[in-house]
């Protein structure tokens, strides 16, 4: 089946083809004609989600789907959350984001340890953290919504070369002392966020 992902993420993109497998043929945004970056104004992953594939759908009338992940820290109030491929910055500088999000856990580690040394009782600051993918499909005009949550902790500092994004800071409850970018592709794709929405996508639209 021929469907544009909404993605400009290579990442995304190099997933999505492997997790789906051969019975898809995934067009990108460029084969389906649109070049200009898509609007992404919405409060929540799941208007993100929806607003993107709405979008290729009312310029293209093709079958697509859109991916919109954030990154929900605990110790941060569930910060960057709908913010976190701009946490750093407009640029979406993937480096710079994964420094600001090492920053912040070390300011209110240092905040709880300086209470603490006052005498002060305070929590242990957790360092649980969780992946969300909210996919819209939209087929035949009808939108369908998937969802997906990866469970984890976030590192103290990077490590690994794979994946993508904050994949090097990330730490799945499956691979303890293991960061997304130290694991496989085939391994990420088997437990991840993006994998289990995918998935669900992928049976919805073999059901029909
Ligand atoms: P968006 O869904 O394209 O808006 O991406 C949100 C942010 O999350 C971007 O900074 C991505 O790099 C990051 N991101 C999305 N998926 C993943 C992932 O699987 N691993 C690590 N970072 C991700």
């Amino acid at each position: 089946m021929k469907i544009v992902f909404a993605t400009g993420n290579g990442g995304k993109l190099r997933e999505a083809s492997e997790i789906l497998g051969e019975g898809f043929e995934l067009v990108t945004l460029a084969q389906a004609g649109i070049t200009e970056e898509i609007p992404e104004t919405g409060k929540t992953l799941r208007a993100n989600s929806i607003q993107k594939a709405e979008y290729v759908w009312n310029k293209c009338g093709m079958a697509c789907f859109a991916d919109d992940t954030g990154l929900e820290v605990d110790a941060l109030g569930g910060a960057p959350g709908v913010h976190t491929a701009r946490y750093a910055g407009d640029d979406k500088d993937f480096n710079r984001n994964m420094d600001r999000l090492l920053q912040e856990m070390q300011i209110v580690e240092t905040e709880a340890s300086m209470a603490v040394a006052v005498g002060l009782k305070v929590r242990k600051i957790s360092r649980r953290a969780r992946f969300k993918s909210v996919i819209t499909l939209i087929i035949d005009g009808e939108k369908h919504i998937f969802e997906g949550v990866l469970e984890g902790t976030i590192a103290r500092e990077r490590s690994g070369n794979g994946g993508f994004g904050y994949d090097p800071v990330f730490i799945p409850d499956e691979f303890p002392g293991q960061t997304l970018a130290d694991i496989s592709e085939e391994q990420k794709n088997s437990i991840s966020h993006r994998g289990k929405a995918l998935r669900a996508m992928a049976a919805y639209l073999a059901s029909l």
